[in-house]
């Protein structure tokens, strides 16, 4: 039976760590990719998945630089030898504030990581997975805000419609090849994303509140809530759905 390998990036923690430890637990070696500043929680994951019996893989990079994105695949497929499954997982939030008030270092970081950041692994991604001819699955992290955007946060939300626009067109190109290729769409999770920079304490709460109320079940999701969605797109049952962006959201928003 052909290797089973998947990547992930931002893996360190959150939502990222969650999906590495399902994939780990569904039989994938994983490639456990964040930036540098991350070593010590990324070697504490590759400790536990490596002592679960998988093989693992750390490569720090930020997903911003196509060079770097480059050699992260090529690492993977050198050293786990090839790649199945993409997950582009790894973005920021950015300073929660009015549009008048987001600077253009603002907004040029945002898309950084959270747009150019995704089409890098796609690209790098879709083309190790072409030369190899076995199919694959890409997968990155939208948003809910990436199908009805927030006040006061314009260029993250924008940038999360970014990802739901390269999944539907990518998509329609690597289907020839036997990949597909899905987002996910969270709704607030329980992760450090939801305690933003830039806010004193009063105003944290009254974020996580608000973001709460807008769920009809009434609570934040958890990380493995998402990772089990990543999960079966990552499968080989889900050979049907592609160009699609799955809300996981508490029922935030419909659609
Ligand atoms: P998190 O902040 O806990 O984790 C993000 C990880 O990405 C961190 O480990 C960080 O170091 C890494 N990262 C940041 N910039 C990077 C770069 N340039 N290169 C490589 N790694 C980088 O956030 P999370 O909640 O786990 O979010 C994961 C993904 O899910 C993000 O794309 C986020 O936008 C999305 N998302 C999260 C929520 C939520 O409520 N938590 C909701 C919707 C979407």
């Amino acid at each position: 039976m052909l290797p089973r390998i998947a990547l992930i990036t931002g893996a360190s923690r959150g939502i990222g760590a969650a999906i590495a430890r399902r994939l780990a637990n569904d039989g994938f070696d994983v490639a456990l990719n964040d930036l540098s500043g991350q070593i010590p929680a990324l070697e504490s994951l590759q400790k536990e998945i490596s002592s679960a019996g998988r093989r693992t893989y750390i490569h720090t990079a930020d997903v911003s630089s196509a060079s770097k994105v480059e050699d992260m695949v090529d690492g993977t497929v050198k050293t786990l030898g090839g790649i199945d499954v993409m997950v582009a997982n790894a973005g920021i939030l950015g300073r929660i504030s009015p549009v008048t008030e987001c600077t253009e270092d603002d907004w040029d970081k945002i898309m950084a990581v959270n747009a150019r950041g995704v089409f890098l692994c796609y690209k790098y991604a879709a083309k190790a997975m072409i030369a190899q001819g076995r199919g694959g699955r890409i997968i990155a992290a939208s948003s809910v805000v990436g199908k009805q955007a927030a006040g006061l946060r314009s260029a993250y939300s924008a940038s999360k419609f970014v990802v739901r626009g390269l999944t539907q067109s990518a998509a329609q190109e690597l289907a020839q090849y036997g990949i597909t290729v899905n987002a996910y769409a969270p709704g607030p999770i329980d992760t450090l994303m939801m305690d933003p920079v830039g806010l004193d304490q009063a105003a944290k709460e009254a974020y996580l509140n608000t973001e709460i109320k807008k769920t009809v079940i009434g609570r934040l999701g958890k990380p493995e809530e998402i990772a089990s969605i990543v999960s079966y797109l990552a499968s080989r049952e889900s050979a049907f759905t592609t160009g699609q962006t799955i809300s996981v959201n508490g029922g935030q928003f419909f659609d």
